[in-house]
């Protein structure tokens, strides 16, 4: 299993066992890895649980239903929802909006592509630009030095840096145009929370009154979670971090930056994958950033942006935003990482 699904959440799906139901997709002639495999989980009747992957990642989603076929016919209509946003979405798919807006700096695209773009901005607005999703030249200026093993000089991180700029997207509506030389777009640091709010909206309009939809460990819940009044989640924490940290949420979402095995090396020294768009370089002072907002597109997109802006930027940031709290754990010279909260988050924290 993929290490970046939330240990929590892995918790529970090691309690899942196989109740002997294995229901092909409609269409008998799909390949075995098209088959979505729903499980009714250990002791809890009435709720059941589907695994696959997508986007090179795990996705998990629980909900509650009234049998198996039900169960099937809302995780299979989810299913298809975050597969088809992820090929719109991909940087990786030369087919997708986003790779056809790269190539010809201007694309009719989707109204999801739209909608995360439009959403993009609103955060880079938010976070004076902390977050921007058109930093991809960047992206590939330190992949380039990874490659070669040394990093940017200030000359090539001044010319990608210029190439970098929320302030030269538009659009009209129906299409995107990248109004700058070399400008480039990823949506990696929000694709994934829009298409886990998409599939909850997906299971809620088949049906579900209640679930979790978890992709790489980015989740939302919504309903009820079963015999408890709260939702349970560990907190994937950074590498040598000791003890566990679970939160007991309502419904809502929470997302986790800082991946360390997303990074890359150039030379001896490791690099997070999240840059900083007004230095040009790979951030370091959060070793990871927790975010709970009421749906998962803020929160990966402000879990992004809190790694790039000071632990006190970030904290004044989400202490004036409604209905978001964060975790913030941050580097120290030489010493233990510090754990610093907003104002509601300590609340969450599971004794
Ligand atoms: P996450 O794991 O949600 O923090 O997302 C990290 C991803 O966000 C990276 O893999 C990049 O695709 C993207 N990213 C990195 N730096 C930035 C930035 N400053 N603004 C927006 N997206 C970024
Ligand atoms: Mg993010």
């Amino acid at each position: 299993m993929n290490r970046r699904l939330d240990i929590g959440v892995r918790a529970t799906c090691a309690a899942i066992v196989i109740c002997g139901l294995v229901l092909a997709l409609a269409g008998s002639g799909e390949r075995p890895a098209a088959r979505l495999r729903v499980m009714e989980r250990r002791g809890r009747p009435g709720r059941y649980a589907a695994q696959f992957e997508a986007m090179s990642t795990d996705v998990l989603m629980e909900i509650a239903a009234t049998g198996p076929e039900a169960a099937h016919r809302l995780l299979h209509a989810a299913r298809a929802e975050i597969e088809g946003l992820a090929s719109v979405l991909s940087a990786y798919d030369p087919q997708s909006d986003v790779s056809r807006l790269n190539t010809a700096g201007s694309a009719l695209v989707a109204e999801p592509t739209r909608e995360v773009i439009a959403r993009a901005v609103e955060v880079s607005e938010l976070t004076g630009g902390a977050f921007d999703v058109t930093y991809a030249p960047l992206r590939e200026l330190w992949r380039e030095a990874a490659r070669r093993g040394s990093v940017p000089s200030e000359h090539e991180l001044a010319e990608a840096r210029a190439m970098v700029g929320y302030r030269k997207l538009a659009g009209d509506g129906r299409s995107v145009l990248l109004k700058g030389r070399g400008m480039r777009v990823d949506l990696g640091g929000i694709a994934k929370g829009y298409i886990i709010d998409r599939a909850v909206h997906a299971l809620q309009d088949a049906g579900a009154s209640s679930g979790l939809v978890d992709i790489g460990g980015d989740l939302r819940f919504f309903g009820e979670p079963a015999g408890r009044q709260k939702w349970r989640v560990q907190v994937r924490m950074p590498p040598g971090q000791k003890g566990a940290l679970v939160l007991q949420v309502p419904a809502c979402a929470v997302a986790t930056s800082g991946d360390q095995a997303r990074g890359f090396r150039v030379g001896d020294e490791w690099y997070s994958h999240i840059i900083d768009p007004r230095t040009g370089k790979p951030v370091r002072h959060a070793a990871s950033v927790t975010v709970v907002a009421p749906d998962a597109m803020t929160a990966d997109a402000l879990a992004t942006a809190l790694s790039v802006l000071t632990p006190q930027e970030g904290m004044g940031l989400v202490d004036s935003l409604r209905d978001v709290e964060c975790m913030i754990l941050e580097r120290t010279p030489g010493g233990p990482t510090r754990r610093l909260t907003s104002t509601g988050f300590a609340e969450f924290i599971e004794h």
